[in-house]
């Protein structure tokens, strides 16, 4: 185990927390309409809720849901987002409305588009250039595909080829349901060690795809697509959130008690090396300094200590959390826009 920081009496300290996966175009989705039929399973899920969300962001959604989605993080001492982004009806521009609403709030973010077929090639095309364009331009990113039952082999092979050019990895949904199943056949002679491959829910043991796994156990379970139990990979396993805000330590709390679930002798230790191994994937977030609200920080005790909050947060030097709030943007006016948005958002899905 790695010692995550000094402590005293009241108070310990850590680096900042790492979200490996997340969509912070849904941190508005919160309340949504319900769907006009209630799902049955999870590709049902997909094409009711989410599928209908994506058609109905803009430019100006996504900015005010990143920036509230941002906030967030930092409220629970996660000071880097790596971010899976989908809107079919504003893909270009897309990845730098997310950076810029992260970089006002002071969090860092790696940025990707979700690339698929679902919208017809000139959809995964423009996709991939989104892509291409944030990164050459020196955006931090990795090319997102969304996964690779909604993708052709050749919009497969052109992302791993962007990825590769550009020296970065592909951050993709693998085998999360049914309908995934097989994945690692379609992806297998093309990943790399830099790629995140998100959920492996129905991976086999032996899947031999490289990349870091990404478990996201409360997603997962919402979705009922079944346990991970990352545990029984070979690869490397960070934590994630798939979109449901961005409390590590919460996270890292149900990844724990999911694998107690099916093994009384899981302990802690095994998803806190998870929720390390963010800091293998963005590094410099080692280096900020999260003062928590509790006495130890470490995987025994915050496996039961419910709702530990940060008292300060810092990111590269900078105090970008403090008093319960954000030293850099005004957390009502975040709030006051992003519920104008979701009002906005919400109008546009009942026609959809
Ligand atoms: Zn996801």
């Amino acid at each position: 185990m790695v010692d995550m920081g000094e402590s005293t009496n009241f108070t310990s300290v850590s680096g900042g927390l790492v979200c490996a996966h997340h969509h912070l175009y849904s941190a508005l989705a919160r309340g949504m309409p319900a769907p006009p039929a209630t799902p049955t399973n999870f590709r049902q899920i997909l094409e009711l809720v989410w599928w209908r969300l994506d058609m109905a962001l803009d430019l100006d959604i996504i900015r005010d849901s990143a920036r509230l989605g941002a906030l967030e993080a930092l409220a629970r001492g996660c000071t880097a987002i790596i971010d899976h982004h989908e809107s079919p009806n504003a893909i270009e521009g897309s990845l730098d409305a997310i950076a810029e609403a992260c970089d006002e709030v002071g969090v860092r973010s790696v940025c990707s588009y979700g690339v698929t077929d679902r919208h017809g090639a000139d959809g995964a095309r423009r996709g991939l250039e989104e892509n291409r364009r944030f990164i050459s331009d020196g955006g931090r990113g990795m090319v997102g595909v969304h996964a690779s039952f909604t993708c052709t082999d050749d919009t497969l092979e052109a992302a791993a080829g962007i990825a590769s050019d550009l020296g970065v990895g592909v951050h993709i949904h693998v085998a999360e349901g049914p309908d995934d199943v097989g994945a690692e056949e379609r992806i297998r002679h093309l990943a790399r060690p830099d790629w995140l491959l998100i959920h492996g829910v129905l991976l086999p043991d032996n899947h031999g795809v490289q990349g870091t796994l990404v478990h996201n156990p409360r997603s997962n379970m919402n979705n009922s697509v079944g346990y991970a139990n990352p545990a029984r990979f070979v690869i490397p396993v960070a934590i994630g959130t798939d979109g449901i805000g961005a409390d590590m330590l919460e996270e890292f709390r149900l990844a724990y008690v999911a694998g107690r679930a099916i093994d009384v002798e899981t302990t802690p230790e095994t998803a806190w090396g998870w929720l390390e191994h963010g800091w293998a994937l963005v590094p410099e977030a080692a280096n900020d300094k999260v003062v928590w609200a509790s006495p130890e920080f470490d995987p025994w005790f915050q496996a039961f200590n419910t709702g530990t909050s940060p008292i300060s947060v810092e990111v590269d030097g900078e105090a970008v959390w403090s008093n319960g709030t954000s030293t850099r943007v005004d957390e009502q006016e975040v709030r006051t826009k992003a519920k104008e948005s979701a009002r906005r958002l919400f109008a546009r899905l009942e026609e959809i």
